[in-house]
């Protein structure tokens, strides 16, 4: 090796050094990001659009919006949701499919949001509560329907039909309005 080959080598290597020395200088006042959990868990801050788990859309009033379609369970790529059904009478006489179980297994979700996004009702939504720490395997398979089934709605009674031949009655004379004075 020359002596200029050495002195190139000599200011490359002391060059990075110092490139290196100032990344590290930088980290060392920057602020901390490490998070304290589960210390700072009252002030924990988890994204609104974070999937940790699967749940029904639930109103103020306590109904959900499933029809109990099964586009969810169809669209499953791993069988994770699985839909009971029952058939209930309604005040008018008819037959309807309602929701019975809504089981979802949590141990064997992907996130990949399918569910959601093919609902034709927008009963599903992922809930952003990440702490689903469990013991056993059984108990991450959850019944998504908690709430109870509210009534079909009693539809409103229909107007009393009109008496036409009452209508068409003709007017004795005796009973003829009274013509107003001029
Ligand atoms: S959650 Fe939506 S897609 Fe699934 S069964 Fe209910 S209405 Fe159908
Ligand atoms: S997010 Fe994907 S894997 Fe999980 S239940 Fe929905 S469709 Fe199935």
């Amino acid at each position: 090796m020359s002596i200029q080959e050495y002195f190139v080598s000599l200011f490359k290597g002391i060059h990075s050094l110092i490139k290196g020395m100032a990344v590290t200088g930088k980290e060392l006042v920057s602020p901390k990001v490490t998070e304290q959990y589960p210390e700072n868990r009252a002030t924990l801050q988890i994204p609104e659009r974070f999937r940790a788990t699967l749940t029904l859309v639930y109103d103020e009033n306590g109904n959900h919006k499933c029809i109990a379609c099964r586009t969810c369970e169809r669209n499953c790529p791993n069988g994770t949701i699985h839909i009971d059904t029952r058939m209930v009478d309604l005040p008018n006489g008819k037959k309807k499919q309602k929701l019975d179980k809504y089981t979802y297994d949590l141990g064997s979700c992907t996130f990949c949001g399918l569910c959601v996004t093919t609902c034709p009702t927008n009963a599903l939504e992922f809930s952003n509560d990440f702490e689903q720490a469990v013991f056993r395997r059984e108990a991450l398979v959850k019944q998504l329907n908690y709430l109870p089934e509210k009534d079909e709605p009693v539809p409103a009674p229909a107007p009393a039909p009109v008496d036409k031949t009452e209508e068409a009655k003709p007017v004795a004379p005796d009973e003829k309005p009274e013509e107003k004075a001029s």
